[in-house]
């Protein structure tokens, strides 16, 4: 069974459209890295960013931009919810 899975801000109520299948563990891990961190950081430059096996669907660097102070979560179609447990590896 697939399960599209994306990046979701709580406080907003508001997902980057990426609906990733089976995307949960590498967008865990992107979270882990401090990956909205970096991402909003590349997007003051002439660059695009996408995440190697994700669909070309959504618009991460806008996401992570306006979002990168917020609470973000990785979130599945059905509203499952995945957090880390342990502080960004890179601050
Ligand atoms: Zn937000």
């Amino acid at each position: 069974m697939s399960t599209h899975w994306d990046l979701h801000c709580k406080d907003c109520n508001a997902g980057a459209g990426l609906r990733w299948n089976h995307g949960d563990q590498d967008l865990l891990k992107f979270l882990q890295g401090n990956g909205v961190g970096i991402v909003a950081r590349l997007s003051a430059l002439e660059v695009d960013v996408m995440l190697v096996g994700s669909p070309k669907e959504g618009n991460l660097l806008a996401f992570c931009a306006e979002h990168s102070a917020h609470r973000v979560v990785v979130r599945s179609e059905y509203g499952d919810v995945l957090t880390l447990t342990e502080q960004p590896a890179i601050p």
